[in-house]
């Protein structure tokens, strides 16, 4: 059996040290697992990771081992060590400071959020969740942007008044009989109950800060709508800082890039937004305007077989959009065949559309063009599209003339 001694106030000492003798050591995956009759490490249990820390020799100091990971089995906890530790020897246990500061911010920040969900909303949270880089909340009811704006502000409130956090130690049976926003059911023996100020009250045997102001800064990341309700993913403590920085220098670039502040660069961007969209516009309709006056100079320049024309050109940096357009505005006169190709980012596009009057199969002339470039396309009778690599066998002008050939041929039949 393994005294915990990781809770706050429970020891004169604190919940960082203490002396421990061990009582089992054995080989395991990554290294030893280490039984002692006492620690302050934390193992992971109820939703919190585990502390990390080292084992002391207790009266030279000197370092016996590393631990990364402890975990409960039953009444004991097994301590995962880099080393192994003889058994019988008396050890001093001390858990990272900066690690245990930091799952507590994060563990007592969730009560604070989870207790004010309740309180101003009546969200019921359903589950948590924290990893080394993030954690998580969901809520029984989705929250709008508003409602979380509101959430995070009365949870800071909470912090800036620095509220107590009280633990108390009761029989799992006298449960029942007490108003809490949360309790784990099934619970029997010592139940650990955590009270935040006026703000939260539910079970739970995670670390905690002495008082909210610790907690220093919550913060909410983002939220999505999660099975109902919502997952809101926080910060608390450093991690709120240091990602509420890492915004800050992101929003500071922009903000350099418009030569405008912080606070006016959602307006700026949208600004930019609609005009790009306007651009965009306005580029397509002058294209299509471009594309009129293509279509005009091919069909004068169209090669005329029994009576039909053809339009076999290789066009420079064509998207394949535009050449269906320019396909189109060819194939509203009757009696052409369009075999359109454009060399663009190292591809071979291609276009291939008919008129009234022309019986050659589009579908057909594209798979012979396929076999000519290794390409792939395909599509209907009278139109029909492909691509193709450029490579070095590839040459699109070869290409674009023994389709030539091919279709004077297809036309004439
Ligand atoms: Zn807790």
């Amino acid at each position: 059996m393994t005294k915990r001694l990781y809770y706050p106030r429970e020891q004169q000492a604190g919940s960082l040290e203490c002396e421990a003798q061990a009582l089992a050591c054995r080989q395991a995956e990554g290294g030893y697992e280490i039984l002692l009759d006492a620690t302050t490490i934390f193992p992971e249990v109820g939703g919190q990771l585990s502390d990390e820390g080292w084992l002391y020799h207790l009266q030279t100091g000197r370092e016996l081992a590393r631990v990364s990971h402890a975990r409960e089995d039953g009444e004991d906890v097994w301590h995962l060590a880099d080393r192994p530790v003889e058994v019988g020897a008396r050890v001093r246990v001390k858990a990272d400071e900066a690690r245990r500061r930091d799952h507590s911010a994060q563990h007592s920040g969730e009560h604070i959020l989870s207790g004010l969900a309740s309180r101003l909303f009546g969200a019921k949270n359903v589950g948590f969740h924290m990893a080394n880089d993030y954690a998580t909340i969901d809520l029984d009811i989705f929250l709008s942007e508003e409602q979380l704006w509101a959430l995070e502000r009365a949870a800071n409130e909470a912090v800036q008044t620095d509220l107590p956090t009280e633990i108390q130690v009761v029989d799992g049976a006298a449960l029942d009989g007490l108003e809490l926003r949360k309790k784990a059911s099934g619970l029997t023996g010592e139940v650990r109950i955590i009270y935040v100020g006026g703000v939260d009250s539910c079970t739970c045997c995670g670390t905690h800060v002495h008082s909210s102001g610790e907690v220093g800064y919550i913060r909410i990341g983002s939220a999505i709508k999660y099975k109902g309700g919502t997952r809101l993913w926080f910060a608390c403590g450093m991690r709120a800082v240091e990602e509420a920085l890492a915004e800050k220098i992101v929003l500071d670039k922009l903000a350099r890039r418009f030569s405008t502040k912080g606070s006016e660069v959602g307006e700026a961007v949208l600004r930019q937004g609609d005009e790009l969209a306007a651009c965009k516009k306005e580029l397509r309709h002058r294209t299509e305007e471009l594309l009129t006056y293509r279509a005009a100079e091919l069909l004068a320049a169209a090669e005329e077989i029994g009576g039909l024309r053809l339009c076999a050109v290789l066009l420079e940096g064509l998207d394949m959009a535009e050449l269906k357009t320019l396909a189109e505005l060819l194939c509203k006169q009757s009696g052409v065949a369009a075999i359109l190709l454009s060399a663009r980012d190292g591809s071979l596009l291609y276009q291939l559309a008919r008129s009234q009057g022309v019986v050659a199969s589009m579908k057909e002339l594209c798979l012979a063009l396929n076999g000519l470039t290794g390409g792939r396309g395909g599509g209907r009778e009278d139109m029909a599209q492909g691509s193709a690599a450029i490579t070095a066998s590839l040459r699109p002008q070869d290409a674009l003339e023994q389709m030539r050939a091919y279709c004077r041929q297809a036309l004439k039949a």
